[in-house]
């Protein structure tokens, strides 16, 4: 479904990704691992068309989407969540999740597709006219995941969705992020939280400082000694 091809991607003379190469075949939930600052959401959003790389390519469904503007990339079938979730604090619930949707004119299918995310979160069917500001990290993390679900993506990015969130709250995500996967949503999930992105990952990626230095199923990540010590909190 989506090839990453040898990019380089640079800010300035800092090069933040250096010959990533990466595959996510349609149906999985593949993850990419990686300390502070390795590169995990410069590529995230490369994917996304809000960077563009230098070199290499990158296809997605057949086509050649390196360098594409970011609404072209969203009209294809790809969503991000963005780090920090990033709701539109002014606005409420509903209007957040209709503006997720705000490529589309079938006004009918929109609106099902909302109470298809209420059934997902009924937290935010309870708080559907809040200002989106005054929610909780978590539920804000559920907003933006509704949000991006209701672009209906093929692909879906995820970048840190554990980020900030009591542990009870990140199994509720990831829960979440699998169910989403089962109704038919590819997921390329970025995570620090490595014990939580391997136990519900197809295959994963390792990247440091810029370059992937792994790669390989989940299973064979988790049992890997040296990504229990250096992601796995030695466990
Ligand atoms: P984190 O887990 O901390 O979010 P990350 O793996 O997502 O880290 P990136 O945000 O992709 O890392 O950053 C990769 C490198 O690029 C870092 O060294 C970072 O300082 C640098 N970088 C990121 N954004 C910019 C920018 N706008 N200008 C210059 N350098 C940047």
């Amino acid at each position: 479904m989506l090839k990453v091809d040898q990019i380089d991607v640079f800010y300035g003379n800092i090069q933040a990704l250096k010959g990533v190469s990466l595959e996510v075949n349609e149906g999985e939930i593949v993850t990419l691992i990686g300390a502070n600052g390795a590169g995990k959401s410069t590529l995230l959003k490369t994917l996304s068309g809000l960077i563009k790389p230098k070199n290499g390519f990158i296809q997605y469904l057949g086509d050649s989407i390196g360098g594409k503007p970011a609404q072209a990339i969203v009209k294809a079938g790809i969503s991000q969540v963005p780090e920090g979730r990033r709701v539109f604090a002014n606005m409420t619930v509903e209007e957040n999740l209709e503006l997720g949707a705000f490529l589309r004119k079938d006004s009918k299918e929109i609106h099902k597709d909302i109470q298809k995310v209420y059934e997902t979160f009924p937290r935010l069917l309870e708080r559907r006219k809040q200002l989106s500001g005054t929610l909780s990290g978590g539920e804000q993390q559920m907003l933006a995941m509704g949000r991006a679900v209701m672009a209906r993506p093929k692909l879906l990015l995820l970048d840190e969705p554990s980020m900030g969130l009591a542990p009870l709250m990140v199994k509720t995500i990831f829960q979440i992020i699998e169910d989403i996967n089962r109704n038919g949503t590819t997921i390329l999930l970025v995570e620090q939280n490595a014990h939580m992105a391997l136990s519900i990952a197809n295959r994963a990626y390792v990247i440091e400082t810029g370059r992937v230095t792994v790669s390989g199923t989940a299973a064979e990540l988790q049992a890997s000694e040296e990504i229990k010590k250096a992601y796995l909190g030695g466990h």
